[in-house]
């Protein structure tokens, strides 16, 4: 597996978490992009303080306002990114937002449910919709005829909660809204894979392993897998993916999750 080499890439839900730990790899590179586009809800507050902090060091880090439910806030965030790439595109959109509500089957409600499906899975639709332009211009630009990251790729940052065939976890948290957004996720990612590939971009959905995150604390037990090993882990795979991955669901080691 070779080490990932990209121009151009956007990261949501950067400023903490696994999101924060992908723009520190990318920004740690070898060859680091020349474009590390960094999206978050608020770049000026403190919930921002080590992106901004990275961005004083790094020249290639661009912090981009971003609320993922709000289509004005993702077209201006496309329109923000492509001012900056002029002429080229951007090579790989990574939708790693998300949010996770604890609830049972009993205590569901509407409002969570809709929340949480804007956010993880209708987010990432959007985002991928307002950004092809971009994504296309990046194939386009692109020698080869084969797909790969490289070139043009949506990552869609999924979980084994939402896979049917294992139902992770499920004695411990229920997780409905959750396991539903993220079963809708990998849909949403066949869909753009058998969509997008006529583009030349390729699609792939991840599970990043159970990782020690704000979101990953509150299942109970210590996560096993550290925020380094899951991005350094699943950056490897990205790096590794081609034309046959593309409309798959893998893990942060590289093995295929059941649907
Ligand atoms: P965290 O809770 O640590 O971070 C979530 C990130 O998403 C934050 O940056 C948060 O921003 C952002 N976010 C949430 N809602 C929105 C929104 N509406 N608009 C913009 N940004 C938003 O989670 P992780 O880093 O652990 O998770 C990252 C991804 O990995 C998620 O998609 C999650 O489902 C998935 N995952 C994580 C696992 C784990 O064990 N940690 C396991 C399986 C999957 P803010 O700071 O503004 O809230």
């Amino acid at each position: 597996m070779g080490e990932l080499r990209v121009r151009s890439v956007l990261v949501t839900g950067a400023n903490r978490g696994i999101g924060l730990g992908l723009v520190q790899h990318l920004l740690g590179l070898p060859n680091p992009p020349e474009w590390v586009f960094a999206a978050c809800r608020d770049p000026k507050g403190q919930r921002a303080q080590e992106l901004q902090n990275l961005a004083s060091k790094h020249p290639n880090l661009v912090i981009i306002p971003l609320e993922v439910t709000k289509p004005a806030s993702i077209k201006a965030a496309a329109a923000s990114v492509g001012e900056r790439l002029k002429d080229s595109g951007l090579n790989l959109l990574i939708n790693n937002a998300g949010m996770l509500v604890y609830k049972t089957l009993d205590t569901e409600t509407q409002e969570d449910m809709a929340q949480v499906y804007a956010t993880n899975t209708i987010g990432p639709l959007l985002l991928s919709q307002e950004f092809l332009p971009l994504l296309k211009k990046a194939a386009q630009g692109s020698p080869g005829s084969g797909l790969s990251c490289s070139k043009a790729a949506i990552i869609n940052i999924s979980s084994v909660g939402g896979s049917i065939k294992e139902v992770h976890m499920w004695k411990a948290a229920q997780c409905v809204s959750y396991r539903c957004s993220k079963a809708a996720l990998n849909m949403l990612t066949k869909c753009q894979s058998l969509g997008y590939r006529e583009h030349g971009i390729l699609c792939a959905v991840f599970h990043p392993g159970w990782v020690q995150t704000d979101m990953g604390n509150t299942a109970g037990d210590k996560p096993p897998v550290t925020v380094d090993e899951s991005v350094g882990g699943m950056l490897k795979v990205i790096s590794s993916l081609s034309e046959k991955d593309t409309g798959t669901f893998l893990d942060w080691e590289g093995k295929v999750v059941p649907w």
